[in-house]
């Protein structure tokens, strides 16, 4: 659901799935990413505007979940994904931004964060790892961000996925159980679970003063992946469509080249 006017989390249920039926739902995902990857084409052929995607949620909510599913039928060379992790000495060395502007997509592509610079403003205030006076300022600079790129003919859509405690609960259980997800399993996860409710507060303030027509705000069931998939599947469509692309008309009459 895009969000138009301030929220708060709670009023949000993660398993929310609008009474959709699973099988039928995917088969529509399915051809929501196809689409992708046709409107993908266009925004390449005309190479004058890029999209990104920004995915935020708590560890185990789908981020890489999402990445795989609904981008898998665009062309790789199309598509450009950055994990933001804790900055690198070199990373703390510049501004916050530094590392995240560098990664914004070229032209004709799609962009997709898995994280990305309001972990500055999320990570950064529940750990106290700056001062609020540092932190808290960070909502305009980034709302002026935002506002450049999509001055920039940056089209940037914004997900917040939003899982249950319980369903994080099952989904790290999941991890420790299976051996072929044990390497997902990070024991420091459970330091941030340990905060949940300050990381939820943080994540409803970034979504309330970083909610800007420009750059809007999605909040996403995520208990569900099949429905966080299609959300999200027909979102990218939508926004994407709106800009209604049209194939480039030749740069000269091609009627009279002869080969
Ligand atoms: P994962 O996405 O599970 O691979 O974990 C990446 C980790 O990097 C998460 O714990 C994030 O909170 C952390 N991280 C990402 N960006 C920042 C940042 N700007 N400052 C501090 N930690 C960050
Ligand atoms: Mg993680």
């Amino acid at each position: 659901m895009k969000i138009t006017s301030p929220i708060r989390l709670k009023d949000f249920d993660p398993d929310f799935h609008d009474g959709l039926d699973k099988d039928a739902t995917r088969e529509k995902t399915c051809k929501l990413c196809e689409r992708i990857g046709e409107l993908q084409h266009l925004l390449y052929a005309n190479a004058d505007r890029s999209v990104l995607i920004v995915l935020q949620g708590m560890d185990a909510s789908g981020k890489d979940g999402t990445v795989r599913r609904v981008f898998d039928c665009v062309n790789p060379a199309g598509i450009e994904v950055t994990s933001f992790k804790a900055p690198s000495h070199e990373e703390l060395a510049h501004d916050y931004l530094w590392r995240i502007h560098k990664a914004v997509p070229h032209y004709g592509n799609i962009g997709v964060f898995n994280r990305s610079h309001y972990e500055d403003v999320l990570v950064v205030r529940v750990l106290k790892l700056q001062p609020e006076s540092v932190w808290r300022a960070r909502y305009a600079q980034i709302n002026a961000f935002e506002q450049h790129l999509a001055g920039n003919r940056v089209v940037v859509l914004k997900f917040f996925l939003h899982i249950s405690k319980e369903e994080q609960a099952e989904r790290f259980a999941a991890r420790i159980k299976d051996p072929r997800k044990n390497w997902k399993f990070n024991p420091d996860d459970l330091k941030i679970r340990a905060h949940w409710d300050e990381f939820q507060k943080a994540y409803e303030e970034a979504i309330n003063r970083c909610r800007t027509p420009e750059a809007p705000w999605h909040i996403v069931p995520a208990d569900h992946k099949w429905y966080r998939d299609y959300v999200i599947a027909r979102t990218v469509v939508k926004a994407m469509e709106g800009l209604k692309l049209k194939w480039p008309k030749p740069r000269e009459d091609l009627s009279k080249v002869r080969i």
